[in-house]
């Protein structure tokens, strides 16, 4: 369904994104995960053509996003970071004015915008001016106005940052009924829990570059990794972080705490301790880390999510 080629793309001189590759097919969930700066808006603004692309190519249903761009309009649903939403008019009215932006045929146009100001709980609200909304129902009805002209797919930047839980409980439910009904869905988010939810497969992004791509459980197992040992140390010095990662190769430090990746933790964490202490380290904590999303991405980059 959709088609990524070697998406390039430079602010200034800042080089946003490195040559980006990515094949979705249709009703997947696809997600984009990464931390902050490393360029998901950029990818999902210049798929949805919000943002021009630098070099590359992108393919939406066999249609190219610059040669198409009428076709391909049609075919999608934008849901930007940014809400677009007229604050002296109401929800049903701004419904209204999108969907004839969208060309939705006139004589389905009211019911459609009913329908779904309903499906996101909103019905009882839908002739309050926008202005009187929370943060949360403003998004509600502006991934609402996305789905007005019933897109094929569905592109969400990042979609629930501050907004409130009723809100975000309600845009889960919306978008898994979405994905049941199978819309193709990108969405990009920094919360590893939302990724591991509802993607069937999720690219890891930073740096402007797709560092790792599969299902939750190809990522696991391409990361060779059973369960990371964090032990926290009183101080960790350069010639401390030398001296560990000669006993332990596959480690990573961040601040006074070490990763230590292991395939068994039960035996490696007694071997681990003993030769902490022999080399005079005070541990002030050990934790055992799941295999999830937050540690594969710290193995791969040394970089927390959420930084
Ligand atoms: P966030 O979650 O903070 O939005 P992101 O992963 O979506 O992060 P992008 O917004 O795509 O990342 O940004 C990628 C890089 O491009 C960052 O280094 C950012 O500072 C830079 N950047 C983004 N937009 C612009 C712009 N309009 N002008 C200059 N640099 C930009």
């Amino acid at each position: 369904m959709i088609e990524v080629k070697n998406l390039k793309k430079t602010y200034d001189n800042r080089e946003a994104l490195k040559g980006i590759s990515l094949a979705i097919d249709e009703g997947e969930f696809y997600g984009l995960l990464g931390p902050n700066g490393a360029g998901k808006t950029t990818t999902i603004s210049i798929l949805s053509s919000i943002l021009e692309l630098d070099s590359g190519e992108v393919i939406i249903d066999n249609q190219n996003i610059e040669m198409q761009p009428k076709e391909v309009k049609k075919l999608i649903g934008v849901v930007p970071q940014e809400i677009a939403l007229y604050e002296e008019l109401s929800a049903y009215e701004n419904l209204m004015f999108w969907g004839g932006l969208y060309e939705v045929p006139k004589n389905e146009l009211s019911s459609r915008a009913t329908e779904l100001l309903k499906l996101f709980g909103l019905d009882q609200r839908k002739n309050d001016k926008i202005k009187n909304y929370s943060g949360g129902m403003k998004r509600r009805v502006n991934i609402a106005s996305a789905l007005l002209h019933q897109p094929k797919v569905l592109f969400m930047d990042e979609p629930t940052v501050g907004i409130d839980p009723q809100s975000k409980n309600l845009i889960f439910e919306v978008v898994e009924k979405l994905h049941k009904q199978g819309m193709t869905i990108v969405y990009t988010t920094h919360y590893m829990e939302e990724a591991e939810r509802f993607c069937d497969r999720i690219g890891i992004i930073d740096d402007g570059k797709i560092i790792a791509e599969g299902t939750l459980d190809e990522l696991r197992n391409s990361s060779s990794v059973k369960e990371t040992i964090a032990i926290t140390f009183l101080n960790l010095n350069d010639m401390d972080v030398k001296e560990i990662s000669a006993f332990w190769g596959d480690m990573k430090q961040i601040e006074n705490t070490v990763h230590f990746y292991s395939l068994n933790v039960k035996s490696d964490l007694s071997k681990l301790v003993l030769q902490c202490n022999q080399l005079g380290l005070e541990i002030t904590n050990i934790e055992i880390l799941k295999m999830n999303l937050e540690t594969i991405f710290l193995k791969l980059t040394g970089k927390q999510l959420r930084d």
